[in-house]
């Protein structure tokens, strides 16, 4: 095997021996628009940067990519930072398992990507980031002081990468763990209300869905949805407030399950009987595809759309939470077109996650108007707007919705910042420039 894939096969703490084996602590990728490169802070690292640049899936020209070796676990931390014309890059961090490095690089990039897209088509001045922290089974992160002293340290790489992204919480990380990075950095949102934050965002996030799918039957011509049967997939954080507020909608029908019997109860006590099936599956149970129903509404994991269950569904239309819920965005839009399903992109109608905590630093008030101007019917930027134009303009194109989404959420990307312009881009310049790489 060359090099480049002995490298990128390597599982993350492998990839972290071999650092520390060459005195490297922490190391970045840049991308230089001018001469198409990407650079390495290191020559040792310079074919992974080579890589990135030959990759025509997932690197999309991200702008700058830093790492650092956690001193006291030996994790692998990033920040993904995409595009920074509209802002900082804003998303989330997350402590997830990664069999590879290369599966570990190419989840950050298309994450933070996504936060890009997701970003400039909720029409908020931020560019897209994520921060990616490779857990592994030896570490115990159930420990808290383990977890504070991880996230601590995630603070002190943020910290160290003046403001070109901006972090907050995601999958694997919980409020706790934002309280840590607080305590790092002031490069943050998602912080507690009691540190003045705007707390949980799972009931904006599922009415931000609900107006997907309002948005989706008046583009459908089939009224509102009173009467209607939605089958949900996944009863957690949105999934389960979602399935509430469904039912205050007046829904005929609710088809919803969970692999986690807690969820699955405490849905049954909330939402009036006669209208619920609620059911325990297990992980790999995809029964719940094949539901006849109006509207499927996938909240629990990424990649559950795809050649094996779109032939099986009996939805009309497709809009849940859950990121990335097509494995293939081009593939899979043209298979559920192709069977007159209309499908309400991920990122358009889950936005209102980094919405809530977006402006936070800005103060918080009951109600606030810049979130809720999100969900009504006559904001541009708004959910509802944005999806019938979306749907629209996919019928007159014949391109499937989230190819549509995306390439419009592209333009939006590359308006720079009103005030700031592309501040972003210099802050990684300059980090470059410096001894960045040697400190840490
Ligand atoms: P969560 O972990 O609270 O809920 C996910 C639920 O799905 C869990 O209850 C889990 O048991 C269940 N589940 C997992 N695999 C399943 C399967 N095969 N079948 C049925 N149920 C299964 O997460 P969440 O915060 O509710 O987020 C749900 C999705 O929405 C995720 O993909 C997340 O990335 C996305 N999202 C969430 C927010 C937010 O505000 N929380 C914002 C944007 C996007």
């Amino acid at each position: 095997m060359d090099l480049i894939n002995q490298l990128i096969s390597l599982p993350p703490r492998e990839f972290t021996d071999f650092l520390r084996s060459e005195g490297i602590q922490r190391f970045w990728f840049v991308w230089h628009p001018g001469s198409r490169v990407v650079m390495a802070s290191h020559p040792q690292l310079q074919p992974i940067a080579d890589w990135l640049r030959a990759d025509k899936r997932d690197f999309l020209e991200h702008e700058g990519l830093f790492f650092q070796v956690s001193r006291e676990h030996g994790l692998l931390q990033g920040a993904f930072v995409h595009r920074t014309c509209r802002g900082q890059g804003a998303g989330g961090v997350r402590l997830w398992t990664y069999e590879t490095l290369e599966d570990y690089l190419r989840d950050g990039l298309r994450l933070s990507a996504g936060m890009t897209f997701k970003n400039a088509l909720a029409g908020l001045w931020w560019g897209g980031g994520k921060g990616v922290m490779a857990r592994d089974a030896g570490f115990d992160d159930a420990d808290p002081a383990v977890r504070k002293s991880l996230y601590r340290e995630y603070g002190d790489l943020i910290t160290s990468l003046c403001g070109c992204y901006v972090t907050a919480e995601d999958a694997g990380t919980s409020a706790d763990d934002m309280v840590s990075v607080y305590g790092a950095t002031r490069f943050t949102t998602c912080i507690p209300p009691r540190l003045g934050g705007s707390g949980d965002p799972s009931v904006p996030t599922a009415r931000g869905v609900v107006c997907g799918m309002e948005a989706a039957l008046e583009f459908i011509g089939d009224g509102d949805l009173s009467g209607k049967t939605v089958a949900v997939q996944g009863l957690g954080h949105v999934g389960g407030r979602l399935a509430g507020l469904l039912a205050g909608k007046g829904v005929g029908r609710i088809v919803a399950c969970d692999i986690a019997p807690s969820n699955v109860e405490r849905i049954r006590r909330e939402v009036p009987g006669s209208r619920l099936e609620a059911r325990v599956v297990e992980p790999g149970d995809t029964g719940i595809f094949g539901t006849e129903c109006d509207i499927l509404a996938p909240c629990a994991t990424g990649a559950v759309l795809g050649p094996a269950t779109i032939p099986r569904l009996r939805a009309r239309i497709v809009c849940g939470a859950a990121n990335n819920q097509l494995e293939d965005t081009s593939r899979d839009g043209a298979l559920l077109a192709a069977r007159k399903i209309v499908y309400v992109p991920d990122f358009l109608t889950n936005r209102m996650g980094i919405v809530s905590c977006a402006d936070e630093h800005a103060g918080t008030i009951p109600d606030d108007p810049r979130v809720e101007q999100h969900l009504t019917k006559d904001w541009e930027f708004g959910i509802h707007k944005t999806v019938l134009k979306v749907l629209e303009a996919s019928a007159g194109s014949g391109k499937p919705p989230g190819t549509v989404a995306t390439e419009m959420a592209d333009r939006l990307s590359l308006e720079l910042h009103p005030i700031f312009g592309h501040r972003g881009r210099k802050i990684i310049d300059a980090l470059a420039a410096s001894s960045w790489h040697e400190k840490g």
